[in-house]
């Protein structure tokens, strides 16, 4: 995970909200330590229950004050992160368990409960189940309110940095998350957590670049040293070069100069150095993201992720829900087509509303389009809350995700038909497509290619089911290699495949973020991208200077032995010269 050059270390963890700071790192501690062995008189037990009883109703006052702040500066969906912790602390097994301790063990009330939480927390961490790992952060953040109560400190003692750092935690709760001020905590390093875990979703919602999932690797993370990280990418370098800190800062002014012009005037068509005409679209977790993808004049939605809106809910959104929240993005694009997956759970996403077994393989597991076909109400509802949202127009697609047989494309066919013309819409204008993300979808896309309108290319997923690497595994992040040889095979044949016939392209994964991986499926012939708001700048700036006849001179005969192990070479020398490597930040 990590690697020496000269004075710098670099550490690999897992992308989980983009953008690239240079700061000093500041660990930041949270937990409140165990408090004493206390145990009690008989004639105190009623007193100890009321204790215990007050702190938990403090805690959940505090906790609805936090979801109301939460809902006004970042929206309904993120402040329903704090539903989980409400639930707790309500929870028999929590409350029952720790009265029970208080009147049977004559334990103290913060005792009491710290030891019921010790037992719930040993539970969670035995099931191995993502979505009940997930609730880790949720039951700490619950220890943490109560036990303060109890031990009368004050309501949020932790102390955050006041002055601007990159802010390193084992892991990180969402109130505490809640409390960041983004123009100091300018990013966050986190030991625990996936990208999907309520830290990353907030974090990306406040604009924070993050990389999670270092485990004992955070260790490394010195206290006051400099680091620069990339969100987008995971990486960190800690004690960067003078050559690479200047270098970074250079970077940043040039960006901060293209984003300036962006909000001065109405971005033109992005086109390359040659003249080349390329779609930029927005990559969207939530319909509120749709404003920051207005701002920087993506041409629509290549993908939204409509799964955020139920990961981690105990209540399935209603079709009315579901048509607002669609509506509302497909109106910011008047004149662009929006992408819209269907809900894209499993693997490392869980709504709670859901009973997901545990699986020893989730992301070979019960995912995606194998949840919604066997759930058809929860699949209808939303195909007929998008169909109402795009109408007649074509102006919302639909793309399924995971897809691997024709089978599944066919009967997603059949419902969207269904579905539209029960609600008369002629189902003919509902643009169907499917994310490229497994092998067996490479293989068989001239058998699926009549029943669809379009693919996206998910490089992300194609990555790991090819390379046979787990994308939630920090161990593996150096394995997972977009650009091996095998993955640009398969890029080409996605491209050739899919042209031959008549279908759009576009991409949606990382890849088209990563610069050298960006000049690649330039070189191939991609021309429709999309991805984070926040890359814009960079990505438009970086289009603009490429030469996509060139580049595809660099990637053509990518079946050749020859040609395909020397092209990331060549393309990366062809950036060099082009674009001096320090102005690529840590693309290298
Ligand atoms: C992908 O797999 O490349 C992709 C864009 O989907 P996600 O990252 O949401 O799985
Ligand atoms: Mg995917």
């Amino acid at each position: 995970m990590q690697s020496g050059s000269g004075g710098a270390e670099r550490v690999l963890g897992l992308a989980a909200s983009p953008g690239r700071v240079l700061g000093e790192l500041r660990r930041v501690e949270w937990n409140v330590a165990a408090p004493r062995h206390r145990t009690i008189a008989e004639t105190e037990i009623p007193v100890e229950v009321l204790r215990f009883d007050e702190a938990r109703l403090a805690s959940i006052e505090r906790i609805e004050e936090l979801r109301e702040t939460t809902r006004r500066k970042l929206g309904e969906i993120e402040a329903k992160i704090f539903d989980p912790q409400l639930m707790m602390l309500q929870d028999p097994d929590l409350v029952e368990g720790t009265t029970r301790y208080i009147r049977e063990n004559f334990l103290a009330a913060e005792r009491a409960f710290d030891w019921r939480i010790t037992e719930l927390r040993t539970q969670i961490l035995d099931a191995a189940h993502l979505m009940i790992v997930d609730r880790l952060a949720d039951l700490m953040d619950v220890r943490y309110r109560v036990l303060t109560h109890l031990l009368g400190r004050a309501a949020d003692p932790t102390q955050l940095p006041n002055e601007r750092a990159i802010l390193v935690f084992d892991d990180l709760t969402p109130s505490l998350a809640v409390r960041l001020d983004p123009s100091i905590a300018v990013g966050l390093v986190i030991g625990a957590g996936s990208r999907t875990a309520h830290s990353a979703v907030l974090a990306r919602s406040m604009g924070i670049p993050a990389v999670v999932g270092l485990g004992k690797e955070i260790a490394r993370l010195e206290e006051g040293a400099m680091a620069i990280m990339d969100g987008g990418s995971g990486k960190i370098i800690v004690r960067p070069t003078t050559r690479e800190v200047a270098a970074h800062v250079e970077v940043e002014r040039r960006l901060s100069e293209v984003r300036d012009q962006l909000s001065d005037r109405p971005a033109g068509p992005v086109t390359t150095h040659d003249g080349v005409r390329v779609a930029l679209r927005a990559n969207l977790d939530q319909p509120h993201d749709a404003a920051a993808a207005q701002r920087v004049a993506a041409e629509g939605v290549g993908l939204f992720r409509s799964e955020f809106l139920v990961i981690g809910q105990r209540v399935i959104p209603s079709e009315k829900e579901q048509y607002e929240a669609y509506s509302s993005v497909v109106e910011s694009f008047p004149d662009h087509p929006v992408t819209l997956r269907t809900f894209d759970i499993g693997g490392d996403k869980f709504p709670l509303f859901l009973d997901m077994p545990p699986e020893e393989n989730p992301y070979l597991g019960w995912r995606a389009i194998r949840v919604c076909l066997d759930l058809p109400d929860l699949f209808r509802n939303q195909i007929r809350a998008a169909v109402r949202a795009g109408g007649d127009q074509g102006r919302l697609r639909i793309l399924i995700p995971f897809v691997t047989s024709l089978d599944e494309v066919l009967a997603t066919r059949k419902i969207v038909n269904d579905v539209a013309e029960g609600v008369g819409v002629d189902p003919a204008s509902v643009p169907l497509g499917i994310m490229v993300e497994t092998p067996a979808v490479v293989e068989t896309l001239d058998l699926i290619a009549e029943h669809i309108d379009f693919v996206s290319l998910g490089t992300n997923d194609l990555s790991q089911y090819t390379l046979a690497v787990d994308r939630g595994n920090a161990r593996l992040a150096h394995l997972s290699d977009a650009l091996h040889p095998a993955m640009l095979r398969l890029y080409a044949r996605v491209f050739e495949q899919a042209s031959s016939s008549g279908l759009e392209i576009a991409v949606c994964g990382d890849l088209a973020t990563d610069p050298t991986g960006l000049a690649v499926l330039l070189g191939i012939g991609y021309r429709d991208f999309s991805i984070a708001p926040v890359s814009f700048p960079e990505i438009r700036e970086f289009v603009g200077t490429v030469s996509a006849g060139e580049l595809a001179g660099l990637c053509a005969n990518l079946g050749e032995a020859d040609r395909v192990s020397r092209v990331k070479d060549d393309v990366i020398a062809y950036l060099d010269a082009t674009i001096p490597p320090d102005m690529r930040g840590l693309s290298e």
